[in-house]
C-alpha cells in the first residue's frame, strides 16, 4: 500500500489523433524521444497495406480481393530506433508509403473493417510490454478508449496545406480528410476525453511542451520519464 507509484509499468499508450498534416507525426515523435516511449505511426501500417495491395493490383474498392489477399499477405511489426516499423511479406515498404499512389488511395483501403480490425491488432501487439506514442485517427476513440492519456491535434486547412506543400508532396489531404470523417467505423473524431491543441501557429516544441505539462498533471508520473528518472528515496 502506498507506494503504487514506484511501480513503474511499462504498457501505458499516449494517443494522439487529428487530421492529415496537422504536425502529429513530428508531435508524436519528439515526445516518444523525449519520454523513451516507442513511436508508433498508425497511419504507416495503414499506407503498408494500401502499398502491398497497389503492389498486387488490387483496386481499393474490392472488399472480397482485399481480404484474400490480406489472407495470403505476413504482416508483421517490429521496433527499431525506438520506431515501429511493419514488413510485409518480409518486405519493408519504407520510402514507399508516401508515394502519390499510396496518398491517393490509403483512405480508401482504411474504410473497410477488415483492414482496420487486422491494423488494431498491430497496435494492440505493439503496446504489450511497451510505453508508447501512437498517431492516428481513432488511436483515443476506437483503439485504446481506456487510456488516460489523449491528444486531439488540429491546424488550419490552409497551415496545413502549406506544410504539406514544403514537404513537396502531392497529397489531396481535404479529401482524405473528408474520406476518414465520413467513413462507417471509426471515423475521426475528437474523443470526448481528449485534451485539444491548435497547432497553427505554435512550434512543434511549444506543443510537445504543453503535452507534457499536461501528462503531468493527468497523472502521467514525471520521475517516470527517462530524463528525471531517478528514484525519489522512499
Ligand atoms: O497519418 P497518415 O496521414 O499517414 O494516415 C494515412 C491514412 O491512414 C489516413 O488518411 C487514414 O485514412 C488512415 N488512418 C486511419 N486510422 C488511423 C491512422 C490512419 O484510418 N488510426
Amino acid at each position: 500500500m502506498g507506494s503504487h507509484a514506484s511501480h513503474r509499468r511499462s504498457d501505458r499508450v499516449i494517443a494522439i489523433d487529428g487530421p492529415a498534416a496537422s504536425g502529429k507525426s513530428s508531435v508524436a515523435r519528439e515526445l516518444a524521444r523525449r519520454l523513451g516511449f516507442i513511436y508508433v505511426n498508425s497511419g504507416g501500417f495503414y499506407r503498408a497495406i494500401a502499398w502491398y495491395l497497389l503492389r498486387k493490383n488490387i483496386p481499393p474498392e474490392e472488399d472480397d480481393l482485399i481480404s484474400a489477399a490480406l489472407d495470403a499477405a505476413a504482416l508483421t511489426g517490429n521496433v527499431q530506433d525506438n520506431e515501429s516499423r511493419i514488413l510485409v511479406d518480409d518486405v519493408d515498404p519504407g520510402e514507399h508509403l508516401r508515394d502519390d499512389r499510396v496518398n491517393e488511395t490509403v483512405s480508401r483501403v482504411s474504410r473497410f473493417p477488415r483492414v482496420r480490425k487486422i491494423v488494431s491488432q498491430k497496435l494492440h501487439d505493439c503496446a504489450d510490454g511497451h510505453d508508447v506514442v501512437i498517431e492516428g485517427r481513432d488511436i483515443g476513440s476506437v483503439v485504446f478508449p481506456d487510456t488516460p492519456y489523449k491528444f486531439y491535434i488540429h491546424a488550419s486547412p490552409e497551415v496545413r496545406l502549406k506544410r504539406r506543400a514544403a514537404q513537396g508532396e502531392r497529397d489531396e489531404i481535404a479529401m482524405r480528410d473528408h474520406d476518414d470523417v465520413s467513413r462507417a467505423v471509426s471515423p475521426l473524431v475528437i474523443a470526448a476525453d481528449a485534451y485539444v491543441i491548435d497547432t497553427s501557429h505554435v512550434t512543434i516544441e511549444q506543443v510537445v511542451n504543453e503535452i507534457s505539462a499536461r501528462l503531468g498533471q493527468i497523472g502521467l508520473p514525471i520521475r517516470d520519464l527517462r530524463i528525471t528518472n531517478r528514484a525519489l528515496g522512499e
